[in-house]
């Protein structure tokens, strides 16, 4: 008998293990089972979907089978015609020995294999099939579970593979307990492992998949209860701002009035630092919808407190943007300790990587001496062995890349637990919310301040003549009216990889290489498309084009040294460069007034949300905003992908637009690295109810039995998926 922790070597031969595990990353009796069917076909399937180049797994008939002799070569070649009942496809092999007495008319086979033409008849050469009498095993099913082929082995294999292992599976401990089975109507586990490998309809197939998303969300949701608990159960020193100190002479200083959403969000993140429980929040908000000043304002109330307040950032030009406007900001009441500063001053401090020996010491002295009462970093913070004085706040920005171990990492700095506000610009769904940063609050920001301008949005075919060479003059033209413009590639030079914060998309022909695509999938007969545009080339076409004549064009990336890129966004920001080709180093943050355009090169190959985060550099200083996007597409097809983002500028939108494109898995930001750490069956947007539910459930659960002692089946998973998140956020380093 096996159970799920079996390894497969145990129960398949060698090679087949070998396969799954090389191939897949599937390892034990657990991992098969957790390899889902793609999608399960009826016995009657359907052939006319099938086109020139698909790959195609279907049901059909033997219709009629001939062989015959060949010309130039020994043997007898066999040609068969198989139908669906309405359609026909030929298929041939041009070996007859093996198949002649097995395809003969009547019989029915699942068949797999690429479509091709030949005589201009659709068909299928050498197609993998394997008969329904030998597939049934006697016991007719009327569901085929069609699963992704693993390595070379079709789908029949893997189909014998799991049966194999369901036949003398031993039942699995239940980690949910009875009662919530009973209330919420979800059966036990090992019948749901069956009705999703060998259903007989599909209401078994989506009770079972019910009962596994349900079983997944709860175990998630055990796992965040947990961290509530634990978080809820810490004790902190609580920190208030001082009358007449530093939070009060910069409202006093502020050039403009904080909107109502501002000063609330304010409210709340004082009233929970002013308590002796650490505060976890999320602050969501749109591009510009001035989240800086709230987190200057909670940093300042923790220097005011006598802490220290660290401000993470995910890249170097945004952790060194926000040093400088943050600087700024604070004018004299920056300059702590220096003459002509103010009194109650304090010191902002930039600590990146990229930093020279020299002045990385010198501020991790600053930030160990406590004189830097706010402290703004990129990873370097955590990684390094930087010590704070007294760390009372942890500001983390635009946390995309920064997951539950980063915000740990940061925490542990502190010799008590600090307060902690996640900020992003990148809307979250209520339910991913829940799952991703269910031990957090969350509060939303969401009024723009006034006077934003509206960013208008368009996308431009390269292929259309004259089109590409208009969005050059057009940002000629904004730079005549003292404007600027930033032009965005995926990679820097030709050679280049593309950019890594680029997520960078394959190009939508590229169809499904991954096997069974289903008849649904595209040809990869496309043209290959041009090489990815780079800073390098296109900074080099640009300076060379006459309608960009005397225009100061220069570049930015994350390879240059740091106080280049410094160099280069200050003198952006102060209007000596006109137009700044870059790669997504400028995508979050970077904040100038007088940048009006942004040409987006190969955007098709950045992600919804991306798109939208880019676009949200211009049109900040009341100038009304203007987007290019790029692409080397069909120009007479319309991008799906572009025209939503051209379409509009509800962020919220988009990130469900973005969301449904990815694999789920990478919601919780996970690599691809180890099965374990990703999300296999819940669909975080379609299973709102249910995640909702597990939600409920696992809180009560854990008030209950906060270390599931009553529960061990289930703590066992708990601990596996916290173990498997951590480890791939070592592997990530
Ligand atoms: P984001 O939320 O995208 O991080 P920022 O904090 O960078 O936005 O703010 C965008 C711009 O809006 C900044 O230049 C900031 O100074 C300005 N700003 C913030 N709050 C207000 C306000 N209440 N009124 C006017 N301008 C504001
Ligand atoms: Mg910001």
């Amino acid at each position: 008998m096996y159970d799920e922790s079996t390894p497969l070597t145990k129960v398949l031969d060698k090679r087949e293990a070998k396969k799954f595990k090389d191939s897949r990353g599937i390892a034990t009796v657990g991992d098969l089972l957790a390899y889902w069917p793609r999608r399960y076909q009826d016995r009657e399937s359907n052939l006319a979907a099938a086109r020139i180049g698909s790959y195609i797994v279907a049901v059909a008939e033997v219709k009629s089978a001939t062989t015959r002799a060949m010309k130039a070569r020994r043997g007898k070649m066999l040609q068969a015609v198989i139908t669906d009942g309405s359609k026909d496809l030929e298929i041939t092999f041009f070996s007859a020995y093996g198949h002649e007495g097995k395809l003969v008319p009547g019989t029915r086979a699942l068949f797999a294999g690429k479509v091709s033409s030949f005589n201009n008849r659709l068909q299928l050469a050498h197609p993998g099939y394997s008969l329904l009498s030998d597939f049934d095993r006697g016991d007719r099913r009327d569901l085929i579970p069609i699963y992704k082929q693993v390595g070379n082995l079709h789908t029949w294999t893997v189909t014998e593979c799991v049966r194999m292992v369901l036949d003398l599976l031993r039942e699995s401990p239940e980690p949910i307990p009875e009662e919530i089975l009973d209330r919420r109507d979800l059966g036990d586990r090992t019948s749901a492992l069956r009705g999703i490998h060998t259903p007989q309809s599909h209401a078994e197939v989506d009770a079972a998949r019910r009962r596994m998303s349900y079983e997944e969300a709860f175990i998630l949701q055990v796992a965040l209860a947990q961290r509530r608990a634990r978080q809820s159960a810490e004790s902190t020193i609580a920190r208030s701002p001082r009358p007449g100190g530093l939070l009060d002479a910069f409202d006093e200083r502020l050039p403009f009035t904080l909107t109502a959403g501002q000063v609330e969000v304010g409210r709340t993140l004082a009233a929970e630092m002013a308590r002796d429980v650490p505060m976890h929040r999320l602050l969501q908000g749109e591009v510009g919808s001035g989240k800086t000043v709230i987190a200057v304002r909670a940093m300042l109330a923790a220097v005011d407190s006598g802490g220290q307040a660290a401000l993470l950032a995910p890249t170097e030009v945004l952790a060194m943007q926000h040093h400088r406007s943050i600087t700024a900001m604070l004018g004299d009441l920056a300059e702590g300790g220096m003459l002509g500063g103010s009194d109650i001053g304090t010191r902002v401090t930039l600590l990146t990587g990229s930093m020279s020996t020299a002045s990385r010491r010198k501020a991790m002295l600053d930030i160990a001496s406590g004189d830097a009462g706010i402290v703004i970093g990129t990873h370097a913070l955590i990684q390094e062995h930087v010590s704070f004085q007294d760390l009372a706040l942890v500001v983390v920005d635009e946390q995309h890349r920064f997951g539950v171990e980063q915000r740990d990492a940061l925490r542990g700095k502190a010799a008590q637990p600090p307060h902690v506000l996640v900020m992003t610009a990148t809307p979250i769904p209520r339910t991913v919310a829940m799952t991703v940063f269910g031990d957090m609050e969350t509060s939303t920001l969401s009024e723009l301040p006034a006077g934003r301008a509206p960013i208008t949005t368009h996308v431009v075919p390269e292929g259309k003549p004259g089109w590409l060479q208009r969005t050059w003059q057009r940002i000629a033209e904004e730079v005549a009216q003292g404007r600027q413009a930033y032009v965005v590639c995926p990679r820097i030079g030709d050679d280049d990889e593309p950019d890594e914060e680029a997520e960078i998309f394959a190009p939508e022909a590229a169809g499904d290489t991954d096997g069974d695509g289903g008849a649904e999938d595209s040809d990869d007969d496309a043209p290959p498309p041009r090489p990815l545009a780079s800073v390098h080339r296109v900074h080099a076409d640009l300076v060379a084009n006459p309608a960009l004549e005397g225009l100061r064009i220069e570049i930015l990336h994350g390879r240059l040294p740091a106080d280049e890129k410094d160099g280069i966004m200050r003198d952006f920001a102060s209007g000596g460069i006109d137009v700044l080709v870059s790669t997504t180093v400028i995508e979050v943050g970077v904040d100038v007034p007088r940048a009006s355009v942004m040409v987006v090169m190969d955007a098709d190959r950045f992600g919804v949300s991306q798109l939208h985060q880019l676009r949200g550099r211009v049109g900040r200083g009341g100038l009304p905003g203007l987007c290019l996007l790029v692409h080397s597409g069909d120009p007479e097809t319309p991008h799906e992908r572009l025209d939503a983002v051209a379409g509009t500028t509800d962020g919220f939108e988009l990130a469900r637009i973005d969301l449904r494109q990815r694999r789920e898995g990478d919601i919780l930001g996970s690599s691809q690295h180890g099965v374990r750490s990703q999300l296999q069956f819940l669909h975080v947007l379609e299973d709102e109810d249910l995640i909702e539910d597990a939600r409920e459930d696992a809180f009560a659960v854990v008030a209950d039995d906060p270390d599931l002692t009553a529960h061990p089946r289930l703590a066992e998973l708990v601990h596996a998926r916290v173990d498997a998140e951590q480890a791939a956020y070592l592997e990530r380093g």
